[in-house]
């Protein structure tokens, strides 16, 4: 069932690169397999997928040592200070940079280890309440101030638009935030790179692309509906 949902999911990211005039090569497919038993990971893995997103540092930590090392762990959810110890060795690229002090953390930790580690900040694009990340105009801000630490690599911009029957609603958002990253590129600002947009989920994910997304983050389409009911820890 996997195999057929992640054929689907490649059609449809296939079909909204030739509606834009995009390239395949381009967009990332990360699947997010938060929740999802390691069997489900290999099973993908073999349909070679190498993109995993999570958005539990103890998941990350729990799953990483029973998989192949050439798999790319992405962390997308939340991260608190005192957890990023030890998940920054683990993940190639952190989405849920949303403030200077979690930026700090990271680059305290990322010093330790001799590594500059890429992240994205993290905008709330339609300013939910219920959402983590940092409101458009204080975006530009917050990237000139964690520009300046010397062990993080800004690479571009991650979003969460909201829950939404009709994808089209989520088009503005994704707009928006494209032109975002536009105008904090033509700052020139020293070690920022916006090469990188990372918005798009399950329900949206082909006008995310059409609208100038180049990492997907795919969880239901592939794994199915998640069971929070199952989960102990
Ligand atoms: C869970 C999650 C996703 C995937 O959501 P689906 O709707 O299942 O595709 C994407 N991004 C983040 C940050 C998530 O937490």
């Amino acid at each position: 069932m996997l195999k057929e949902n992640l054929a689907n999911v490649e059609a449809n990211i296939q079909a909204a690169c030739q509606r834009s005039g995009r390239l395949r090569e381009d967009i990332t497919l990360i699947a997010v397999s938060k929740t999802k038993p390691i069997e489900m990971l290999q099973e993908i893995y073999t349909e070679n997928v190498r993109n995993f997103g999570e958005n539990k540092v103890q998941e990350i930590c729990d799953k990483h040592p029973k998989l192949p090392a050439d798999i790319k762990w992405h962390m997308i959810g939340h991260l608190q200070r005192n957890k990023v110890k030890q998940v920054i060795d683990k993940v190639c690229l952190i989405h849920s940079v949303d403030s200077y002090r979690l930026a700090e953390e990271i680059n305290i930790q990322a010093k330790k280890l001799n590594i500059i580690m890429p992240i994205l900040v993290q905008v709330n694009i339609a300013k939910e309440d219920t959402k983590f990340g940092i409101n458009k105009e204080d975006a530009i801000l917050l990237v000139e101030e964690i520009s300046k630490l010397d062990s993080l690599h800004i690479q571009g911009l991650m979003t969460i638009a909201p829950f939404t029957e009709n994808p089209e609603d989520n088009r503005q958002y994704f707009r928006e935030i494209k032109q975002l990253t536009v105008d904090i590129k033509n700052k020139n600002i020293d070690n920022v790179a916006m090469e990188i947009l990372s918005m798009g989920m399950t329900g949206d994910y082909m006008v995310a692309i059409e609208e100038g997304a180049t990492m997907v983050r795919v969880g239901t389409g592939i794994f199915g509906e998640r069971n929070y009911a199952k989960i102990t820890s």
